[in-house]
């Protein structure tokens, strides 16, 4: 025994070109006009404004330094550097990942980073996944604010502890396919699952279990096969080495894990990398070998379900998180907990008519790419494929979440999403209650509602137009109107300008998922 567990490597790495200097932006995004500006601001007319081919987020370069000081660095990656950062405005601290741009020489590589950075926005606010912050750009690099997670790297752990108590490796398995289940459920594929991309989100004796590195996850396409190999040797799926797969894979790798978790050692283990492959796709799962004689039966039925070579007879993610081993004892807490969705349906619902509208502009603009995981989402929660989510639908979907409401609860969520009060929620309402509010960061967004609303190009939305647009969808009586722009004209000139547009999408938007 004794088999040493040395952090897993990514088999094929990524291209990471040669250094290339980074060209400044051609077009930066031109700032609203100062307040005496005399003219009416008319922003300029071009299909695609703002998106500069050299920038990566897509929005105008933002010094990370003028909203957080930057600390110590608490660790280092393939591609970038970790940060303590303190929030200036706030005192708050969070981690800051900083990847040169250099790094991302070939457009393969930038569009890897704007996925990761997609999917974690996306994942964002759901329990056991890193909460996303924010993500600034410079001339230099990509910073990526997140949650701070003090008590270091699950695979650490592993290594002082050697194995655990069933119970112990219970409630970390649990945790862990807790987020292959979420990002299933949200159309993620995670493809990467390994110790080393779990944090502790702090030093006390019952720390909550965090993923954090979704670099080589992708949005699922349902019908597609997948066929590059990534992922780390010990936690590789045989149909990921046959160039054959879709979604079962993570739960391959988080059996991979759990079998760790109790032995501490890995199941398919050799000297060399093809010799670990090699016994991956045998897959002869040793529980003869000491402690597993003393371990559960039930347990190693667990083990042996979720590590099954035939992907399609493989455990399911729901299906592990209802296995009497993992149930056991470790009965799921019963402090409610909110689920991005539900925080996002919470926030949806404190808007103001005019914003639920401009959201809604933006949701019908948005791409497929960028719509992909809610799309998935949408049809997880539409169980009998209508094209529209009932109240029954709502409560199941969220329920399946880890989100307790009450029937109360669950109506006042369907009543401020249903947009056009219908009594249902169609795919267009669900994408327009549960995007990422970080969509409003993009000003290209931004611009194209604001045009939406301002019918004739004066560069104001006054009140005949809000009237017009708020019509069309049934909620343009005089008073409501009266309120919005009371609310929003900051200016008080009886319209509202672009600033006042921008600054009221924009207000409440700080914390994604943290704001109720
Ligand atoms: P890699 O490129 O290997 O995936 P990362 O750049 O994501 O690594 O992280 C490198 C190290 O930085 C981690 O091992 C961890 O120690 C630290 N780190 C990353 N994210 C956080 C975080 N949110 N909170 C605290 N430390 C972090």
């Amino acid at each position: 025994m004794g088999v040493c567990l040395s952090k897993g490597k990514i088999l094929e790495p990524k291209a990471n070109g040669h250094h290339q200097k980074p060209r400044e932006p051609v077009n930066h995004y031109p700032k609203s006009p100062a307040p005496s500006s005399p003219l009416p601001y008319k922003p300029a007319k071009s299909p695609r404004p703002f998106r500069s081919p050299n920038t990566i987020l897509g929005k105008p370069y933002e010094d990370v330094k003028s909203h957080y000081s930057i600390g110590k660095v608490l660790g280092k990656g393939q591609f970038g550097v970790t940060y303590l950062c303190t929030e200036l405005s706030t005192g708050h601290q969070y981690a800051c990942k900083s990847i040169a741009k250099r790094k991302l020489a070939t457009k393969s590589d930038k569009e890897d980073m704007r996925r990761e950075i997609h999917i974690m926005q996306h994942l964002s606010g759901q329990p056991n996944i890193v909460e996303f912050k924010g993500a600034y750009e410079d001339r230099n690099s990509v910073h990526l604010v997140m949650e701070l997670c003090e008590g270091g790297e699950l695979f650490d752990r592993i290594i002082a502890k050697g194995h655990y108590s069933e119970r112990a490796a219970a409630s970390i398995c649990r945790a862990i396919v807790n987020v292959v289940h979420i990002c299933q459920f949200m159309g993620v594929m995670h493809r990467d699952l390994k110790p080393e991309n779990f944090l502790l989100s702090d030093k006390s004796g019952n720390p909550m279990l965090k993923a954090t590195d979704f670099g080589l996850s992708v949005f699922i396409e349902e019908g597609n096969v997948y066929r590059d190999v990534v992922g780390s040797a010990y936690y590789v799926a045989p149909e990921v080495l046959q160039r054959r797969y879709g979604k079962e894979i993570d739960i391959w790798s988080a059996g991979v894990i759990l079998y760790i978790l109790l032995s501490g050692v890995p199941p398919f283990w050799a000297e060399t990398e093809n010799g670990i492959f090699d016994a991956i796709l045998k897959g002869d799962i040793d529980f003869a070998s000491r402690p597993w004689p003393s371990i559960s039966s039930s347990a190693k039925d667990l083990v042996r379900r979720m590590l099954t070579q035939d992907p399609q007879k493989r455990i399911t993610p729901a299906q592990v998180l209802e296995h009497p081993w993992i149930r056991e004892g470790g009965e799921a807490s019963d402090k409610p907990i909110d689920s991005a969705v539900l925080s996002r349906m919470k926030q949806f619902r404190a808007m103001n008519k005019l914003k639920k509208l401009a959201l809604k502009v933006i949701a019908e603009n948005l791409s497929q790419e960028e719509i992909q995981g809610l799309k998935a989402m949408f049809t997880n929660m539409d169980t009998d494929n209508s094209g529209t989510i009932t109240y029954e639908e709502l409560k199941t979907g969220l329920a399946r979440l880890g989100s307790k409401l009450t029937e109360a609860e669950v109506k006042q969520l369907m009543e401020a999403a249903d947009v056009d009060g219908n009594g249902t929620i169609d795919y267009i309402e669900f994408i327009t209650a549960t995007m990422h509010r970080h969509k409003l960061e993009i000003e290209e967004h931004l611009y194209k509602a604001f045009q939406y609303f301002d019918k004739d190009n004066s560069g104001f939305i006054t009140r005949d137009e809000l009237e017009t647009a708020m019509k069309d969808y049934g909620m343009g009586d005089a008073a409501t109107i009266k309120e919005i722009i009371s609310e929003v004209d900051s200016d008080n000139d009886g319209r509202i300008n672009y600033e006042e547009f921008c600054t009221m999408m924009r207000s409440g938007t700080q914390q994604p998922g943290k704001l109720f």
